[in-house]
């Protein structure tokens, strides 16, 4: 995910809302990569190297969807929340599920593609959707967006060229 949300003070373990919503939270995410991966495009000749040099194990299986933006949850609990956690607003410009990268239009650039793979590693390395989930979204409560962890190696990870 790459976007500008505001900060916050808890742990989604913590966090009786998000910690009932999770699950809910994995299915819409599972759903939005079978999708991509369904309907999206592999990475292009230019972009695939960038895959391999931050780290993707799989760069063949990624698949990149340009939109205008990313489908909101139709469970307006979900919505209201991922809203509030900064997600899926009209800053973010790219954002991640597994295999499946969703990138807005007007904004695709080497450098964000780097990001965005950077997270399918993250993916990779966690296992699952279900198990990376709980972990990004618990350090977005915790750190806030800039200092998450996993936001901060991603950043670590973006190039203009592999
Ligand atoms: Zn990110």
């Amino acid at each position: 995910m790459r976007t500008v949300p505001p900060r916050r003070a808890s742990s989604v373990r913590q966090h009786p809302v998000l910690s009932r919503l999770l699950p809910r939270a994995i299915a819409w995410a599972d759903a939005q990569s079978q999708e991509i991966c369904a309907r999206g495009a592999p990475l292009s000749p230019q972009q695939l190297p960038l895959a391999i040099a931050v780290g993707v194990t799989r760069p063949e299986l990624v698949r990149v969807c340009e939109v205008n933006r990313v489908p909101a949850p139709e469970d307006p609990e979900l919505r209201e929340t991922a809203l509030d956690l900064g997600l899926l607003g009209p800053t973010m410009i790219g954002i991640t599920f597994g295999y499946g990268i969703y990138l807005m239009n007007g904004h695709v650039t080497n450098r964000l593609v780097s990001h965005e793979c950077r997270h399918v590693q993250q993916y990779e390395a966690a296992g699952s959707i279900a198990a990376f989930l709980p972990v990004y979204l618990d350090q977005l409560l915790t750190f806030g967006y800039d200092d998450a962890p996993l936001e901060v190696d991603a950043r670590s990870h973006e190039r203009d060229q592999a």
